[in-house]
């Protein structure tokens, strides 16, 4: 009798197999990379053609292997690495499932050479599409060079879905970038078409491969962890102290018995580490690694082994949690005069919240006589205390220190620009009636019988996103040139992104760079920023670069960019606002649409009723 079901031949398995493990060149170089550090590499080349779309060989000098393992590396689930059942809990080595060869075989043009002997004696085995078309003798020292040619070149489907070179090259520098981090005492070198795209030297520890890999900028931000939990856990590393932060989470680097994972439980536990320390939307820069008895974690639940499943979650979870929190307790960001977490103090702003008139103008005239702003971005009219109305939109870049050099002569030229159109505006927020700001973070109003309270964080936000849109729409932003320039060191995919687009920065007031290496020159920042800390943004919009590189073009997020501009320019919670402030904000916001929100979504107001009230007072 004839059957509907038959078993499919070995190659169509192998095939579908490799559907799972193989993405894109990029999955290669990580079950590569897998291999070489399982036999006990130190030294790992990558050379990459097109991204890895035409080429990726990589060698190392591990053990390589013998001519029978040569032949029996190809075949599907076999391993060296594991034999029973019970060895899958208790995993010493990245691979074990035994298929990441065949598959990728599978779908390329694939070269192996390999030598397990110190007399230079090597195999080589060439197979196309998985199937073995010749083999033999070759000199080559200890160790295993796999060259995978035309990945995909049988598979036309998938072919289609690779990416531009950049884009690939980009995950596969994010491979080995993870790789890396985790294995310090390794060198790799990574090329692209003979140029060398990373080169990282044997390193002593995390933080020099850290600094190799990240930015040597960032050492100083970054604290060492290392907490133990008995014998079970252990969790070692380096974090960022709160002010380092990041606008993706892409710099959380986690590692489960040394292999990089992205797990949500652990994901979660790093922020909640770091609860109450980060404004929202920010992440910080996390490297850890996790020691835990291997039979406590199943990293078999995935083929591409990025997830996990622990046994006891919620106790990794808190060990995970409570080390962060103990090892940023006692750092330098806790405020010693309040205690507050994350407080940006206002730096020159003496007065008093809340003064109904005009403050001492002495208070923002510099020695030199220069206008000096007191706060924020609302304040010109109080230059002139002889002027009884104030000109909201009227901005004055704020005190430059020496360094900064404005690039347009006249003040009120640039200012004009950040003008929202419109006269005196005249609105649902200028008609409240100012109570007074709470918490330095809030303002309180009446309106009718209602309260009001805005968010004055948000509401800058919003305000200077406007007039950041409406500036990049009519041109370009103004700009400052830097006396100094300043030096970014970025990781690699950053540093990519950023060249790629530096030109078209230059439209939001940037000036960059390259500097050698992953290196930039800072030479002109928004003007709007005043002397805010310009390297944070140029670190975030590389982030939202990259992350625009992988999905689409730079059209598309230059509001995601006008925001992150705005939040760095605008004044943050935590600082005292003086009526005619507050009174300029409330302008400013009558004049733009959309104001119940910030541009990150968070409202910027909240409205309580009489009735609301009396009933939290049981007078209802
Ligand atoms: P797994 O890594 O899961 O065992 P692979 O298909 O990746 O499966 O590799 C099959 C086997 O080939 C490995 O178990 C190992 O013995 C051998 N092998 C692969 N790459 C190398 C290498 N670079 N050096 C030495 N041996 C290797
Ligand atoms: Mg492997």
């Amino acid at each position: 009798m004839e059957t509907k079901i038959h078993v499919l031949p070995e190659e169509l398995c192998n095939k579908i197999a490799a559907g799972e493990v193989v993405e894109r060149p990029s999955s290669v170089v990580k079950e590569l990379l897998e291999n070489s550090l399982d036999a006990g590499a130190s030294d790992i080349l990558i050379e990459l053609e097109a991204g890895g779309k035409r080429l990726i060989r990589i060698t190392d000098n591990g053990f390589g292997m013998n001519r029978q393992d040569a032949f029996l590396s190809f075949e599907r689930h076999a391993t060296s690495k594991i034999s029973t059942a019970a060895d899958l809990f208790a995993l010493t080595t990245l691979g074990f499932r035994g298929e990441a060869l065949a598959s990728i075989a599978s779908v390329s043009r694939l070269r192996l050479t390999t030598s397990d002997n110190d007399a230079g004696l090597g195999q080589q085995i060439y197979a196309e599409g998985g199937k073995i078309k010749n083999a033999g003798e070759v000199g080559f020292p200890r160790g295993t060079a796999i060259e995978v040619r035309n990945l995909f070149f049988n598979l036309p489907a998938r072919k289609k879905f690779l990416r531009k070179e950049q884009t690939e090259l980009g995950h596969a520098a994010d491979v080995v970038t993870k790789q890396a981090l985790a294995n310090p005492a390794v060198s790799f070198r990574l090329q692209n078409n003979e140029r060398i795209m990373l080169d990282l030297r044997r390193e002593k520890g995390v933080r020099e491969r850290v600094a190799a890999l990240l930015g040597k900028s960032l050492l100083p931000d970054l604290l060492t962890l290392e907490r133990h939990s008995g014998e079970e856990l252990q969790l070692t590393g380096l974090i960022s102290q709160p002010q380092l932060t990041r606008s993706a989470a892409s710099h959380i680097y986690t590692f489960i018995n040394g292999r990089y994972i992205r797990d949500r439980v652990v994901q979660h536990a790093v922020m909640q580490g770091y609860r109450h320390l980060l404004m929202k939307g920010r992440y910080p820069v996390v490297v850890l690694f996790l020691q835990i008895d291997p039979a406590q974690v199943d990293i078999n639940v995935h083929p591409t082994k990025h997830e996990v499943r622990f046994r006891e979650q919620s106790l990794v979870h808190d060990f995970i949690a409570e080390s962060l929190q103990q090892t940023l307790r006692p750092a330098e960001w806790l405020s010693p005069a309040t205690g507050d977490l994350l407080v940006e103090k206002s730096k020159d702003h003496s007065t008093p919240p809340l003064q109904t008139q005009a403050v001492n103008p002495g208070n923002w005239v510099q020695a030199s006589g220069s206008v000096r702003e007191p706060s924020g971005l609302y304040s010109q009219s109080v230059t002139n205390p002889a002027q009884n109305h104030i000109s909201p939109a009227a901005v004055v870049s704020p005190s430059p220190p020496s360094f900064y050099q404005s690039t347009s002569v006249g003040k009120s030229v640039d200012a004009a620009q950040y003008t929202l159109p419109g006269s005196e505006a005249s609105g649902f927020f200028t008609r409240l009636q100012i109570l007074g700001q709470y918490h330095q973070s809030y303002i309180l109003c009446q309106d009718g019988s209602d309260l009001i309270l805005i968010d004055q964080h948000a509401a800058h936000e919003r305000v200077g996103f406007e007039k950041l849109r409406l500036a990049y729409t009519a041109g370009t932003i103004p700009s400052q040139t830097l006396l100094f320039p300043e030096v970014l060191e970025l990781d690699f995919n950053s540093a990519v992104a950023l060249g790629d687009n530096r030109h078209e920065l230059e439209n939001l007031g940037f000036e960059i760079e390259p500097f050698g290496g992953k290196s930039f020159a800072l030479k002109a920042i928004p003007q709007l920023l005043g002397n805010r800390n310009a390297s944070g943004l140029v670190v975030d919009v590389a982030l939202e670069l990259e992350r625009v590189g992988r999905t689409g073009q730079l059209r598309e997020s230059i509001d995601e960019i006008l925001i992150l501009m705005a939040c760095h320019s605008v004044i943050r919670a935590n600082q005292a606002l003086a009526t005619v402030e507050i009174k300029a904000l409330f302008q400013e916001l009558d004049k733009i649409d959309f104001k119940a929100n910030c541009p990150h979504g968070r409202p910027v107001m909240q409205r309580m009723t009489l009735t609301e009230i009396e009933r939290l007072f049981r007078r209802q």
